[in-house]
């Protein structure tokens, strides 16, 4: 006999036959994110890193700024990296950087977090949507075609959850209709497609440090990437007032830089991205197990493609009563995302309802199951567990 005792709150594992058997104290519960937890294990060196800047006292831009975009570039396998306050910035400097302003169109997911969309429009351009792939739900590139107009300038495509978009077919329409290729890295910081970083797949990418994200900041940050030294160094300047050297404003710029103190911390986690990503993987390996035989629809698995499970979304037709449930056991679920842009009272005129029925269809019925690098083997049996007895008792 098999039994593994855990140090969570007292969680039993019986791996006796081919589905595990989780008995455990009252008290377990299954948190949906643990930042607490992943920062536990660096804090010594967190604690350093920040007490060198600290010390140097070069807050803004300072050199924790220059070594951080370094490492990260490499990391992406992309020449530069321009450090800035958050993903939503990355986005809407990488379309200024590209001079795509009014009268220009844009065109992204329909299926996106808001961001996406609020950088297009912020930037003075049109946000154009397109459908989700039923499979993915990312954007289909097979809609794509349909809405280029002569003033479509760019494509912004988002590897949600941390999947990857497929970028292949959408690379040839670009190239076909002369279109900027702008990544919505955002939730797929290491996740590859044909072998190749997400960040080094398009023209230019933008990335979030959202504390949730992947590879999070203790606040805001983001990064924009790319090979194009021009625009790297519009980048800059647009981050940084319109300024080279103090004083001196070249153009109209914005206070949009990424602050030394987070660049501090995101140096002393990036070199653990790659096994964090590799051990959300491994806890998708176990959901898929032992939620295969279950009436909900799993992740896509795509090949050629490594995701990195930003997210672990699951789609059920009862999900209101799934939430129910699962809250009852006190584990923690979410829902990425409940309204999508085009039906938010901040975009109107993007769609009405029932234009993007892929998008509006799935937002019903996706939810998002707890997912971090700390979920233990018996977390995710637990949890697990308590959909399998949902999907049994009624
Ligand atoms: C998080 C996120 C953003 C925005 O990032 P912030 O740092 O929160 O501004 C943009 N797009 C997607 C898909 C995201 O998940």
């Amino acid at each position: 006999m098999v039994v593994e005792q855990t140090k969570q709150k007292g969680a039993v594992v019986d791996l006796r036959g081919s589905t595990p058997r989780v008995s455990v104290a009252d008290d377990r519960a299954v948190a949906f994110v643990d930042l607490a937890a992943e920062n536990r294990v660096l804090e010594r060196q967190l604690t350093a890193a920040i007490a060198g800047v600290v010390e140097r006292g070069d807050f803004v831009l300072g050199s924790a700024v220059t070594r951080f975009e370094q490492e990260f570039a490499a990391f992406c396998e992309v020449e530069h990296a321009v450090g800035v306050d958050s993903g939503f910035s990355a986005l809407e400097l990488l379309i200024r950087a590209y001079g795509i302003g009014p009268g220009d169109e844009v065109i992204t997911a329909a299926n996106t977090f808001m961001a996406t969309v609020g950088a297009i429009q912020l930037a003075g351009a049109t946000p154009v949507l397109v459908d989700a792939d039923p499979l993915t739900l990312n954007l289909d590139p097979r809609r794509v075609e349909a809405v280029i107009t002569p003033r479509t300038r760019g494509m912004i495509p988002v590897h949600l959850y941390g999947q990857p978009a497929e970028m292949d077919p959408l690379r040839v329409i670009a190239d076909r209709h002369r279109l900027v290729v702008i990544e919505d890295a955002c939730q797929a910081h290491g996740a590859r497609y044909k072998g190749r970083r997400a960040g080094s797949l398009g023209d230019a990418a933008a990335f979030s440090f959202y504390p949730a994200k992947n590879l999070g900041a203790f606040g805001d940050g983001g990064m924009a990437v790319t090979n194009d030294a021009e625009v790297a160094d519009r980048l800059r300047l647009l981050r940084n007032l319109g300024s080279r050297v103090k004083y001196h404003h070249e153009v109209t710029g914005f206070n949009h830089r990424l602050d030394s103190l987070h660049a501090a911390v995101l140096s002393v986690k990036l070199p653990h991205l790659d096994s964090n990503n590799q051990l959300r993987r491994q806890a998708a390996a176990t959901y898929f197990d032992l939620l295969q035989d279950l009436p909900i629809e799993l992740p896509p698995v795509v090949g050629d493609t490594e995701t990195v499970y930003h997210l672990f979304v699951i789609r059920t037709d009862r999900r209101r009563e799934l939430i129910e449930h699962l809250s009852e056991q006190r584990i923690g679920v979410g829902i990425h995302y409940p309204i999508p842009p085009h039906l938010q009272p901040a975009f109107p005129g993007l769609g009405d309802r029932g234009d993007f029925p892929v998008t509006e269809t799935q937002a019903d019925r996706i939810l998002s199951l707890p997912m971090h690098p700390g979920l233990s083997f018996a977390d995710v049996a637990w949890v697990s567990q308590a959909i399998t007895e949902f999907f049994e008792r009624r």
